[in-house]
């Protein structure tokens, strides 16, 4: 059998690298409910160059016979090692979760600006979630800036995230303006890490220090006895 390569990004050599294939496991099948056809693959292999160990998936985007003239596959995205980062909390807008993801798919394609792009548009996302009422996310429009220092005076984050979200404001508009200078990927991967932070504080650590307070809370409230709850029986007097 030939050596067969997939291409992909290795986070240790911070670049793409065609992986010596070792394994593949291939899912093909009808998606009744979309109506479309669905092809899935996971790729395991090593790097040619540092030999680190990575998994990754692809998608079909174009089927023999059916929409294409050839089978077409997409780019391969890694999961392991360092794969997409994900949440506990329900309560965090999709809009935040899909900008992350692009913005996790931009810097493993190289596209250190794209990334920045979505890693702003993230924390835009979260603003207009913790800070706007239902009403108001459908009118009104909140600019990045804006709303992270209302965030601040609001005390939803703390001086140092503060800090954080003003370099991925900095960052997005460096890498939304054409005459911008370029963003290394070493800054968009530190920037990710900013806004991974920022949000697992405001949505999963308040969500599990909530659950946390309220369990302390169920632990101190006193045991009620069945007398009490009802009314009290009294017992018989007794001459
Ligand atoms: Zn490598």
């Amino acid at each position: 059998m030939a050596n067969n390569t997939f291409i992909v990004d290795c986070p240790i050599c911070k670049a793409k690298v065609a992986a010596e294939e070792a394994g593949r496991a291939e899912r093909s099948y009808f998606d009744d409910e979309a109506g479309e056809p669905v092809g899935r693959r996971l790729y395991v292999g090593k790097c040619p160059r540092c030999s680190t160990m990575i998994a990754g998936t692809s998608h079909q985007t174009g089927f023999e016979n059916y929409d294409s003239e050839y089978d077409q596959w997409s780019d391969v995205v890694r999961v392991y090692p360092q794969p997409p980062k994900t949440f506990a909390s329900y309560r965090i807008p999709n809009t935040v979760k899909q900008s992350l993801l692009e913005g996790d798919k931009s810097i493993q394609a190289g596209a250190s600006m794209a990334a920045c792009v979505m890693f702003g548009r993230a924390l835009e996302a979260v603003c207009r979630d913790i800070l706007l009422d239902s009403k108001e996310k459908t009118t009104k429009r909140m600019m990045l800036g804006e709303g992270i220092k209302e965030l601040k005076a609001k005390n939803v984050i703390d001086q140092r995230l503060f800090d954080w979200s003003q370099q991925l404001q900095a960052f997005r508009n460096i890498a939304a303006h054409p005459e911008g200078t370029p963003i290394s990927r070493e800054d968009a991967e530190d920037l990710q890490v900013f806004v991974h932070a920022i949000i697992e504080y405001i949505y999963d650590l308040a969500d599990r220090y909530e659950e946390f307070k309220q369990r302390q809370i169920a632990r101190k409230r006193p045991r009620v006895s069945a007398a009490e709850m009802f009314g009290s029986i009294k017992p018989k007097e007794s001459k």
